[in-house]
């Protein structure tokens, strides 16, 4: 019999609810946008869309293998526990790993990491969303005091300019996209910003475009905030009440608007235009993504973009304030679980002994960690080096994703005990694991996401597992149990992690955490069940959800108040020059996801790029006699402009 069931969308950030009607006999789906949940009001783009023909058995991995033998899950999970146990015997809790996914659930995630930080005692678990959050969680805590997104999806529609930054929104974040866009044709008044070195498909809504050098966004807002000053645009009444180290930020952001565009090789007549712009508008949201993030100084930059918005007071009120879009469809909640190395749990973190103690407390575990971990790419640097001798990578494909994938891979194939979990049989990654864990894929899982806008919403299993597949916190809790901890790791089911979760961000908070779902405390399997998409905090003061945070001007500072942060930015990469004469930026297609290992398997989704591609600017490619579907360059030997030799 068919049934509908309601769930969510396992790719980007935008969380994307979905109503999928599922033929159990047939293995099929019927997949369209679910009308009644707020992030997509039944809008999916194409991934989304073809999620029905990614559900196919073939290619996935159905049961546990060992040393490419395939096996049972007693003996997979008894090899992974005593190797683990081997390992922190000889050489220290630190010789392990665990390496996440923003894909996990919130539920796996929270048992994860309370396994590696709570139990194993190391801070070595860390996750992919690192590459793409990061910097904004960091540039958060720096800023607020607290890893808090303000706003919500709903101030697109009552934003009066949108500056979309490093961000190809049309693309990576589509139904995102669809909803500005579909404000700019209400509202053709609204003004939209795209700052991006590549002219991108985002330009297509945007009144302005701003070409500027790559990696010189830093010196772009810190212009801004100049400017600003100058055109006595400040809200002098916010600033004074509610941040502090205003005036050394200015002060060091002191930079006008013809070195900016000197700085940023921009046009100045357009550069003074978003200035005017932002100078003239209070309702402005700047939406920034990976081009912020994935840099050597993104926190910086994420700080010289909220420093703006602080100045004006344009924050926390609708259709206002700095909007991360995270990558992945659980980013923020592995955030919220503290899967990032320097994280503990529950937005607490290494950084306060009372943290490392509170925490504690309520696992009742004596074998805390009480330092961060290796981050993702040092972690697998430290593979490399065999300093960490086992490691345990959880739905997801270093071995291609990672930056220096090579390295990668070599670090991969001398490590002495690798475990993957996935849900796919062949990947770069699963290649080079000693112990391959069959995981539940997205039709079949059941726990919790939460998107950009701080919404929490149900994925729900649409089908039986597959074969021997089973659910990522049962997969870790059964090896935590053998590894003795026993009592810690005694769940039955999602709703009991979810339950320990909110009571973990609700324990001795007493408002002093952002982070705080405390109202579900005692949910109970039926309410959980029907759980609605809501927006963190839930808790007494705030039962049904909140749409943004500090209305109020509060932070989460020791002194309530936003911080300022003197930016001084690293100089742009002035290229090109003899050694390096060209700069290669990266980016995403609109119809794959990741390394493209499920996306890949729906035909219609590889029509729309069908083979890998290099995009090269008309006059670099005049500079090296490059013509349009020319052969590649690897092999050949290139004197490019600058004399430099490319090969
Ligand atoms: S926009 Fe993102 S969450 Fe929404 S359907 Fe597309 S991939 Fe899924």
């Amino acid at each position: 019999m068919n049934k509908t069931i309601q769930t969510t969308c396992p790719y980007c950030g935008v969380g994307c609810g979905i109503s999928a009607k599922v033929d159990e006999a047939h293995h099929r789906l019927k997949i369209s946008g679910d009308t009644s949940h707020p992030a997509n009001f039944g809008r999916l783009c194409s991934k989304g869309s073809a999620l029905g023909e990614t559900i196919e058995l073939k290619g996935r991995l159905l049961q546990p293998k060992v040393y490419g033998r395939e096996t049972s899950w007693t003996e997979a999970l008894d090899l992974v526990a005593d190797s683990f146990l081997s390992t922190i015997e000889k050489y220290g809790a630190d010789a392990v790993a665990i390496y996440g996914s923003g894909q996990l659930l919130t539920e796996d995630y929270y048992v994860a990491n309370k396994l590696m930080k709570g139990f194993i005692g190391s801070g070595n678990m860390d996750t992919n969303s690192r590459l793409c959050m990061s910097s904004s969680v960091a540039g958060h805590k720096r800023a607020f005091g607290s890893d808090t997104v303000p706003g919500c999806y709903e101030d697109f529609e009552q934003a009066e300019m949108i500056v979309l930054i490093g961000s190809n929104t049309a693309w990576c974040h589509p139904v995102s996209f669809q909803r500005i866009r579909a404000a700019k044709e209400a509202n053709p008044a609204l003004k939209i910003v795209v700052i991006d070195p590549r002219r991108t498909a985002s330009c297509d809504i945007a009144d302005l475009h701003l070409p500027l050098a790559s990696g010189s966004d830093a010196a772009l807002f810190n212009g801004l905030l100049h400017f600003l000053r100058e055109q006595n645009a400040l809200d002098f009444a916010y600033i004074e009440a509610h941040t502090e180290g205003f005036v050394e930020a200015l002060n060091t952001a002191g930079i006008d608007i013809e070195r900016v565009a000197k700085t940023c090789r921009l046009n100045k007549d357009d550069l003074h235009r978003f200035y005017a712009w932002f100078a003239g508008h209070k309702k402005v949201m700047s939406l920034y993504s990976q081009g912020i993030n994935q840099s050597s100084s993104g926190t910086d930059k994420v700080n010289a973009i909220i420093n703006c918005h602080l100045a004006t007071g344009s924050i926390g009120k609708p259709g206002m304030g700095p909007f991360s879009l995270t990558g992945q469809p659980n980013a923020m909640g592995g955030r919220e679980v503290g899967g990032l190395s320097h994280q503990l749990a529950a937005h607490m973190d290494f950084s306060s002994t009372d943290d490392i103690e509170r925490v504690a407390r309520f696992w009742n575990t004596s074998n805390i960690a009480k330092k961060p971990g290796y981050p993702a790419v040092e972690l697998f640097d430290a593979i490399y080096d065999g300093k960490v001798k086992a490691v345990w990578i959880m739905g997801t494909n270093p071995a291609v994703s990672l930056p220096n994938a090579d390295k990668v891979k070599q670090a991969l194939q001398g490590c002495e005990f690798v475990v993957v979990s996935d849900c796919i049989a062949d990947t770069d990654t699963t290649a080079l694991a000693h112990v391959l864990l069959p995981a539940q894929g997205w039709s079949e899982k059941d726990g919790t996401v939460t998107n950009s806008e701080r919404r929490i919403s149900r994925q729900r299993a649409l089908f039986k597992p597959a074969d021997s597949a089973k659910p990522d916190w049962w997969i870790i809790t059964q090896v935590a149990r053998r590894m003795g901890f026993e009592q810690a790791f005694h769940y039955q089911s999602p709703v009991e992690i979810f339950r320990e979760h909110a009571q973990l961000s609700g324990f001795e908070n007493n408002g002093l955490r952002d982070f705080d779902i405390s109202a579900f405390a005692d949910i109970t399997r039926h309410e959980y069940d029907h759980l609605q998409p809501i927006q963190w905090p839930v808790n007494q003061a705030y039962p049904q959800g909140r749409a943004r945070l500090f209305e109020d001007g509060r932070f989460f500072t020791e002194s309530g108040k936003a911080r300022f942060i003197a930016i001084t930015p690293r100089q742009p990469v002035n290229l090109p020059d003899q050694d390096y004469p060209l700069i290669l930026n990266t980016g995403r297609l609109r119809d794959q996801w990741h390394t493209m290992t499920r996306t890949a398997i729906a035909a219609k989704l590889n029509q729309h790029k069908t083979e890998p591609f290099v995009e090269v600017h008309p006059d670099d490619a005049h500079y090296l006699s490059l013509k349009e579907c020319d052969e590649p360059l690897c092999g050949r030997e290139i004197i490019s402009a600058t004399g430099a030799r490319m090969n």
